[in-house]
């Protein structure tokens, strides 16, 4: 895309958007595949079974337009935070997107945009940066510690200095794996008069509470989920929202109308039907991830410690690029998340594990 943006006559593109590059990491041919914090583990024969005979009791209806509320599918959702949580949702205070990047973008349309301010934590999701200024927002960076944390009183001077109309906490953190404890959050929204966002995409693989814990009595919270992780369904693109429903009042006035299609909201109801065996996962994955940072360790390597399906280690001699590169003539794609130092495994089955574990062996 960006070689046709610059090869004729410049377009009139928003000055703003001018020389930035679309994001995206590689999507290479590769045996192992460890760059986007996917569920290795694809849907079982009897999911896939449910998901196809969902489609096919939606597809002669595909003339019409799909509940532009998507009701069933956000009352499965609130059906689930309550049986894995213990608060009680209903679809009233649940919303559902095309991936968690789509509901984040809907906040910041309906909360951020021209003229005002958002706040994140780095490192961290770019997306979060990315999508506020795609919105016309600006983007304010507050340094986390050396240990990837948010120290609380810290954030709360960033927030009195900056008085941002949106602040993100991602926890676990993407791209370091950190999480952030409930009280820091509740610390941040008592500081703020903005909104906060927590980015729980990588919950379920944490041993922290999720902040649904806090969502009573605080309406500027906003808690955004994900299948793409845990559920094994970043193909199917479903993201989601926990908040008040006023909170959901106000992302229905920026959503496009019909967003989620049918075939989603069908295999989206499919898969949550099918929720245990595929949450059944998440102890595979975790295993897999506390072997590669044990192991990681035992080579002598920096590891930062991780409640998420990932790893960030330190690359021998600060060279991550060279050694991203090797690892991929190796065979094994993982992510250069931009730090001169560091790269960031995604958790596999064990034999992708095993196989990046060899790999990365044979290269130190
Ligand atoms: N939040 C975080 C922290 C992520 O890492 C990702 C995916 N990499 C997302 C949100 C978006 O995921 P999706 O749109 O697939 O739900």
């Amino acid at each position: 895309m960006s070689e046709h943006l610059t090869a004729t006559a410049p377009l009139p593109l928003r000055p703003e958007l001018i020389g930035k590059e679309p994001y995206g990491a590689p999507q290479l041919d590769v045996a192992v595949r460890l760059n986007t914090n996917e569920n290795p583990h694809s849907p079982s024969a009897a999911l896939a079974d449910d998901i196809v005979a969902a489609v096919r009791d939606v597809v002669t209806d595909l003339n019409r337009y799909p509940d532009r509320e998507a009701t069933a599918l956000r009352s499965s959702l609130a059906d689930y935070l309550t049986a894995t949580t213990g608060v009680a949702h209903t679809h009233a205070d649940v919303w559902a997107a095309n991936g968690s990047n789509e509901v984040l973008q809907q906040i910041l349309h309906a909360f951020a945009g021209a003229g005002r301010t958002v706040l994140g934590f780095e490192p961290t999701y770019s997306m979060h940066h990315t999508i506020a200024e795609s919105t016309g927002a600006t983007y304010i960076a507050a340094p986390r510690d050396a240990d990837y944390r948010i120290d609380a009183a810290a954030v709360v001077a960033a927030i009195e200095r900056h008085r941002p109309d949106v602040t993100f906490v991602c926890t676990p953190n993407n791209p370091t794996g950190t999480s952030t404890p409930l009280e820091t959050i509740e610390a941040i929204y008592d500081a703020t008069e903005g909104i906060v966002v927590v980015d729980e995409a990588y919950i379920e693989f944490s041993t922290q509470p999720s902040a649904v814990h806090l969502l009573h009595g605080r309406r500027r919270l906003l808690v955004s989920r994900t299948m793409s992780k845990a559920f094994g369904f970043a193909g199917a693109r479903v993201g989601y929202l926990a908040a008040a429903p006023e909170v959901v009042d106000a992302l229905r006035l920026v959503r496009l109308p019909y967003h989620l299609s049918s075939l989603t909201q069908a295999i989206a109801l499919a898969a949550l039907r099918h929720r245990d065996e595929l949450l059944a996962t998440v102890d595979a994955v975790v295993g897999q991830r506390d072997r590669i940072a044990r192991e990681l360790s035992a080579l002598g390597l920096t590891v930062a410690p991780t409640d998420a399906n990932f790893v960030l280690f330190s690359a021998p001699d600060g060279d991550a690029t060279g050694l991203w590169r090797r690892l991929v003539d190796a065979g094994v794609l993982i992510r250069d998340v931009g730090f001169a130092d560091r790269l960031r495994v995604t958790a596999g089955t064990e034999a992708e594990t095993t196989a990046f574990l060899a790999a990365l062996r044979g290269l130190l």
